[in-house]
């Protein structure tokens, strides 16, 4: 299916007419143009777009509050004190999880250094921390502050993975061969599960393994592939996971991230963790004791009580992926991404390049187009005519046909506009 020849803007329409998951498009609102025109909107791997159901939630977490004050801990429509654990059978099924190993709470980088708290546990001898060269960041620092935290300097602690040269990418193999190379001294793989800049999907499942068997504990960034992509967190015995939801998950700005521990990781005496009362098991939890007794489950985690308006628009998401099924939007991912990438493929222009890996396996919906010389001038000129897409310094623009609400049409409208500055 992934074998397109027509270019036509009818077999565009023709696809999205045959489109199961076309409905979904209707359940968002889309940004419009100056001119009135609905903007194409391929930045989802940033900020997910607002589902409309978001706004009635959200009011009634307001009116809750005006009519019932402190009563709306027990007596809101969703009760205020359980909020967090709405989520839980809906999220476990998009990253892949049992419901006793995930939990909403606080934004990802600090789940991130929570998680690290628990699992990164250097030793004299054990103490390097793997991630991709050209990670977030966010990431980068936090691994760096942990390493200084335990005494440690970055630059001998810290390992990042590079493509060979000539490579956008990384290479499983290559991956393995630094693990076994530098095997008695990981402590910690932590990777992007998809990397924010290539769009490049790792093979989790197999780096898992691997991180196993060199007695590393092997923990994910799913900030790019919750939602995205549907990873088994269980089932490849991952250790721990930490995402955000406001990207593919749209949950809004800065909304309430997820974290991912793995079932043989609860009720460990033996770990560590940086603990607060809404971890405390939750029958005793308001005997106000001063001993902690840990949840039984990942909420063990979690430090405050529920940020009702951060976690509110997730309810209106979650339901929709529960709807859809990640299998389902997986599958449309894949034709929409690779037909994307074929119209893009008919642009006769030196100027431009695709550094997402070609083979569909390896990414997820995003390609990241790279433009020669670092122009950034044509990321501008297709913003004017009406794209909402992201440039990312130093050459790179990211676009992210998502399958919830992402049509064909996008894709061919953004190949035309794409087509039109080019020449
Ligand atoms: C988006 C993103 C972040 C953002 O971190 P916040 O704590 O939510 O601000 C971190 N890491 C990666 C890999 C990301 O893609």
């Amino acid at each position: 299916m992934t074998n397109f020849v027509d270019i036509s803007m009818e077999f565009a329409l023709q696809a999205d007419q045959t489109d199961p998951l076309r409905s979904y498009r209707d359940q968002f609102h889309l940004p419009k143009h100056s001119d009135g025109s609905d903007i194409i909107y391929f930045c989802g791997n940033s900020l997910g777009l607002q589902p409309k159901a978001v706004e009635a939630i959200m009011m009634q977490e307001l009116e809750d509050w005006k009519k019932l004050g402190v009563e709306g801990h027990f007596h809101a429509k969703r009760p205020w004190m359980p909020y967090h654990e709405f989520f839980t059978e809906k999220l476990a099924k998009v990253v892949g999880a049992l419901p006793e190993e995930v939990v909403v709470m606080n934004t990802l980088t600090a789940n991130l250094h929570l998680m690290m708290v628990s699992f990164y546990r250097p030793t004299a001898q054990r103490y390097k921390i793997v991630i991709e060269g050209g990670s977030f960041p966010s990431d980068k620092y936090a691994v760096d502050s942990q390493l200084r935290y335990h005494g440690f300097n970055p630059e001998q602690g810290l390992i990042q993975l590079r493509p060979r040269m000539g490579e956008d990418t990384l290479r499983t193999e290559d991956i393995e061969a630094v693990l076994r190379k530098h095997a008695d001294s990981i402590a910690l793989v932590m990777l992007g599960g998809v990397n924010y800049y290539t769009g490049q999907l790792f093979d989790m499942k197999r780096i898992t393994e691997i991180g196993h068997e060199i007695g590393a504990t092997v923990g994910f960034d799913l900030a790019h592939a919750a939602g995205n992509f549907p990873v088994q967190l269980h089932d490849w015995d991952v250790d721990f996971a930490v995402w955000c939801h406001y990207k593919y998950l749209n949950s809004g700005p800065g909304s309430i991230a997820g974290a991912f521990v793995h079932k043989k990781h609860l009720n460990q005496k033996n770990i560590p963790r940086f603990e607060g009362w809404w971890g405390h098991e939750k029958t005793t939890r308001f005997k106000m004791q001063s001993q902690f007794i840990p949840s039984a489950t990942a909420e063990a985690w979690q430090l405050s009580n529920a940020p009702v308006f951060s976690m509110a628009p997730l309810l209106a998401s979650l339901e929709l992926f529960d709807a859809a099924g990640m299998v389902n939007l997986r599958a449309k991912s894949l034709i929409l991404t690779s037909y994307l990438e074929f119209l893009l493929g008919q642009i006769q222009s030196s100027r431009i390049r695709i550094i997402t890996p070609k083979d569909s396996e390896q990414r997820g919906c995003q390609l990241s187009i790279q433009v020669k010389n670092s122009d950034k001038s044509l990321f501008n000129a297709i913003t004017e005519k009406g794209i909402i897409a992201d440039w990312r310094e130093p050459d790179v623009i990211r676009v992210a046909p998502v399958p919830l609400y992402n049509s064909f049409l996008d894709c061919w409208k953004f190949t035309e506009i794409l087509k039109g500055c080019l020449s």
